[in-house]
């Protein structure tokens, strides 16, 4: 999370709280790094963000609790691993600017939020929104393709599974972890 609480505004709307920026981000910028607890599936709250198999980042409940989903996201997760030491960040995918909610694509971290009772009906609006948020496990492999250089990790390696690059997966999980 931001030391600066000046960069970012909680609001409240019909639709819940969002959370948008008070800066511009340029593209490639971390724009907050995620510094919750880490827990088990079982163990953490319904809104923490899923990293792995079965460990999960519990939100702080200042500002990361409130980044909504969006199937056309302007941030994306990005996890590294610093000898060991595992480190989560929000990055801008492309120039935000002051003023604009910021929002991930939840499918790039969530495998199955049917299973942990978490799903929803997306209200994005963009021309390629999944309607019904499940989770990366249940969506097509066409919405896979779209998504695939988005996804975190973990999420990555059964991607490559899935479409046939097995024999790549260990080398392409020692690129995305080691920093
Ligand atoms: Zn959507």
């Amino acid at each position: 999370m931001s030391n600066n609480n000046a960069m970012f505004c909680v609001k409240d709307s019909l639709k819940g709280k969002s959370l948008t920026c008070n800066r511009n981000f340029c593209k490639g910028e971390i724009v907050l790094e995620f510094i919750g607890s880490f827990k088990s599936l079982n163990e953490a709250d319904k809104k923490a963000l899923q990293i792995d198999d079965n460990l999960m980042i519990e939100s702080t409940q200042i500002f990361d609790n409130y980044i909504n989903h969006s199937c056309t996201p302007n941030i994306r997760i990005l996890i590294k691993n610093h000898f060991g030491v595992v480190r989560c960040y929000a990055e801008a995918i492309s120039d935000i600017q002051a003023g604009e909610e910021i929002y991930f694509n939840y499918n790039t971290t969530e495998y199955d939020l049917m299973e942990q009772g978490v799903s929803f009906v997306c209200q994005c609006g963009s021309k390629n929104c999944c309607r019904v948020i499940k989770g990366y496990r249940y969506l097509s492999i066409i919405k896979k393709n779209e998504i695939a250089h988005l996804l975190i990790p973990y999420l990555a390696a059964k991607y490559d599974l899935e479409i046939g690059q097995s024999k790549n997966v260990s080398n392409s999980n020692i690129l995305s972890y080691n920093y």
